[in-house]
C-alpha cells in the first residue's frame, strides 16, 4: 500500500506542499485537510477533506483510521489549537509530525509597528492611539474585538463576510477581498478610504505583505499582532524543505 501522508492546510505553503509532491512523489497518497472556514477554494492536486475531526481525539482517531504515518501541519501561524491537537494525536499513536509555517515579516527601517500580543491589547492600542479610520485586515473571526474603541470607525478587509456578532456600535465598513494584493492595490485602498492606521496579524508570506509596505510608504503606524505560541515541534519554514523532511522521515526509495 503507498504511504498514506495528512497534510493540514488552509495557507499558501500547505498547497505548495501538495503539489510538488503530486508531481515528485506520485506514489505517495496525500489527502490535504481543510476546516472549511472560507467559503471558496482553489483545486487541489490530492483528496481533500473538510471540516474539524473532533479535537485530539478525533485526529488520533483519523490517524488511526486511514493508517497514516506521517502529518505535515501547515496551517496558518495563527491557528492557535491545531498544532497542539497534532502533537496530542501523533504522540499517542507514534506517527511522526512536522509543523510547515512561513517565517512572521521583520520590521524594517522606517516601519512605525506597535507589536501587541494578542488582538484584545490591540484593541487597545488602536482606542489609546486617538485614530479615526482604522483598516483590519486580521481575518473575519475577531472583529468584535475591537467594538469597544469608541472613537474610530472601521473598514474590515476579509475573504468571506467578517462575523459581526457581538459588534457594539456603527457596523464597519466591508471590503470583500482575497489576495494576493499589489502594493499599488494597497496605497489605493489605504488612501481611497482614508485610513490612519492598519491592525495586521504577523502573518508573514507574499501574498499579503504589501499592506505592510504601503503603511511605510505612507508612514502609517500598523498594531502587529503577534503569533500565539505553539507546541514545541520540528519546524520548517517552505514546502521543499517539508519533502525533504518526508523523504527522511518515510525513508523514500521510489518515484
Ligand atoms: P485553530 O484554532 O487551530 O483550529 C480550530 C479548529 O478548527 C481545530 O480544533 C480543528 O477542529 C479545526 N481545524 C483547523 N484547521 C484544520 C484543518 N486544516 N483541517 C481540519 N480541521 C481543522 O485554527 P483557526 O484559526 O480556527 O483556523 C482554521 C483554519 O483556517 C486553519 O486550517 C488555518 O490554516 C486557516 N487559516 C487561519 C487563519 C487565522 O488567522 N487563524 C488565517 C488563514 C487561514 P477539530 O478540533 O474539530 O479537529
Amino acid at each position: 500500500m503507498n504511504a498514506r501522508v495528512l497534510v493540514l492546510g488552509g495557507t499558501t505553503e500547505s498547497s505548495a506542499l501538495v503539489r510538488i509532491l503530486a508531481t515528485q512523489w506520485p506514489s505517495l497518497a496525500v489527502t490535504l485537510s481543510f476546516a472549511g472556514r472560507t467559503s471558496t477554494r482553489a483545486q487541489a492536486p490530492a483528496p481533500v477533506r473538510v471540516g474539524g475531526f473532533g479535537g485530539a481525539e478525533g485526529l488520533r482517531r483519523y490517524l488511526l483510521g486511514e493508517a497514516i504515518v506521517a502529518v505535515v501541519d501547515a496551517t496558518h501561524p495563527f491557528a492557535a489549537r491545531m498544532p497542539f491537537n497534532v502533537e496530542a494525536a501523533c504522540t499517542a499513536v507514534g506517527v511522526p509530525r512536522l509543523r510547515l509555517v512561513r517565517p512572521p515579516w521583520r520590521l524594517q527601517p522606517q516601519d512605525r509597528w506597535l507589536e501587541v500580543a494578542d488582538m484584545a491589547a490591540a484593541a487597545e492600542t488602536v482606542s489609546r492611539n486617538g485614530v479615526t479610520r482604522v483598516l483590519l485586515t486580521i481575518g473575519r473571526q475577531e472583529v468584535a474585538a475591537f467594538s469597544r474603541c469608541p472613537a474610530a470607525a472601521f473598514v474590515v478587509r476579509s475573504i468571506d463576510p467578517p462575523d459581526l456578532g457581538g459588534f457594539v456600535g456603527a457596523d464597519p465598513a466591508v471590503v470583500l477581498a482575497r489576495g494576493p494584493f499589489s502594493l499599488a492595490d494597497e496605497l489605493d485602498l489605504l488612501r481611497s478610504q482614508q485610513i490612519d492606521l492598519v491592525v495586521s496579524k504577523n502573518a508573514g508570506g507574499e501574498a499579503t505583505r504589501a499592506k505592510i509596505d504601503a503603511c511605510r510608504v505612507l508612514g502609517l503606524p500598523v498594531v502587529m499582532v503577534a503569533r500565539p505560541a505553539g507546541p514545541a515541534s520540528t519546524t520548517v519554514e517552505t514546502a521543499n524543505e517539508a519533502v525533504r523532511w518526508l523523504v527522511r522521515a518515510l525513508g523514500k526509495t521510489e518515484g
